[in-house]
């Protein structure tokens, strides 16, 4: 196949059907990701240091207004024994991830990080959210080399409608705290969900034109996996579109997305999610490693707090512990003929594009 793909033909795929042609898509997609990022399965270690949230967003079971959840944020000691545990287990990077809490003030999360930076040769990848500028500034200054913030969906009525007021901000805020990312020289990290109740095809393949336009250094894309005690997932704030536009929640749309991403964007770093393992236990991660992921983010948070950082439900791999999770992806990683990466896996440079 054509991987010079134009807008109208990411969105043929995307509708796609035929198997004959699938597996020539996943074939195509394999062979680039083999081409480009090579045969090592990057590991980065997830720490979910807190699940407070200011926010309201319509999809997410960490909202604030989920009164039912119980809160938790990790202390420094905590968080810096992951860190070890993670250099432990070979794993090249940490990824602190949390609901956006202004708990984490940016003087503790950057000394955090400078004491990560200084007792380890671990990559800092972040996700806090939407930070104010300065923060952001303070904490790669501190030493963070990555920050992921996903835009979630690219038509901004959706968007907007699913990141409710007052608390939101609009889809143009969030595109330009992905620019700033990039001013403060991180490397960036965005993505989508895929199947969101009133995403459209053709917003689908927007969102992954999108990402050619950003030539993102990281793209996660998992399905939308609907949480009962969210608005979305009470069907409460759903934006209309004629019921054969919508794209499904499944495992199948998700590695079309995962495979047309890696064909847009060569050289991306994309994981294969912890979302996509929770549809298909069996074999999601797998599957997504072969048909254009490269990364895969086991995770670290201690075991109390995990079924806590409840985003969706029957999230996978909530009961076990990191040792678990260690040894359960790296036998998965050989068992499919791929390599466990070493070092920090950052994004190739070999052909960068200027950014916008
Ligand atoms: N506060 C951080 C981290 C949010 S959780 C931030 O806003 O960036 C990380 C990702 O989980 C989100 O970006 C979203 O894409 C995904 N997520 C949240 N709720 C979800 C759901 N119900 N189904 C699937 N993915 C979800």
């Amino acid at each position: 196949m054509d991987v010079e793909l134009t807008k109208q033909e990411i969105e043929q795929w995307v509708r796609e059907t035929n198997e004959a042609a699938l597996e020539e898509l996943w074939r195509t997609a394999d062979e680039m990701r083999r081409r480009t990022v090579g045969e090592a399965v990057h590991l980065r270690g997830l720490i979910e240091i807190s699940n407070h949230c200011v926010r309201q967003c319509g999809y997410c079971g960490l909202r604030a207004a989920n009164k039912g959840l119980e809160r938790y944020r990790m202390s420094e000691a905590e968080i810096l024994e992951c860190a070890h545990q993670a250099v432990c287990y070979g794993y090249g990077t940490v990824v602190m991830q949390a609901g956006e809490d202004y708990g984490i003030t940016r003087d503790w999360l950057a000394d955090v990080v400078r004491r990560i930076k200084a007792e380890t040769s671990l990559a800092v990848t972040l996700s806090m959210g939407e930070r104010p500028r300065e923060e952001l500034e303070t904490w790669r200054e501190a030493g963070a080399d990555r920050y992921l913030l996903r835009f979630e969906t690219s038509d901004p009525e959706l968007y907007n409608l699913i990141h409710p007021t007052p608390s939101a901000r609009a889809y143009q805020d969030r595109m330009a705290i992905l620019r700033d990312l990039r001013e403060l020289g991180y490397e960036v990290g965005s993505g989508v969900m895929v199947g969101i109740p009133g995403q459209s095809y053709a917003s689908l393949a927007n969102d992954i034109d999108t990402f050619r336009d950003w030539d993102l250094d990281m793209i996660g894309v998992g399905p939308y996996i609907s949480h009962p005690d969210t608005p979305l997932g009470r069907d409460e704030c759903r934006k209309v579109i004629a019921p054969e536009e919508q794209t499904p929640n499944t495992e199948l749309m998700t590695y079309k997305v995962v495979a047309l991403t890696r064909l847009i964007c060569p050289e991306a770093n994309i994981p294969s999610t912890t979302a996509l393992a929770t549809l298909n236990l069996k074999e999601g991660r797998e599957l997504g490693l072969q048909r254009g992921a490269n990364v895969v983010m086991p995770n670290l948070t201690p075991v109390k707090y995990r079924a806590l950082y409840e985003i969706y439900p029957s999230k996978a791999c909530i009961f076990e512990s990191s040792d678990d999770c260690s040894h359960c992806l790296a036998g998965r990683i050989r068992a499919i003929g791929r390599e466990i990466g070493t070092g920090p896996g950052g994004r190739l440079r070999s052909n960068k594009k200027s950014s916008q």
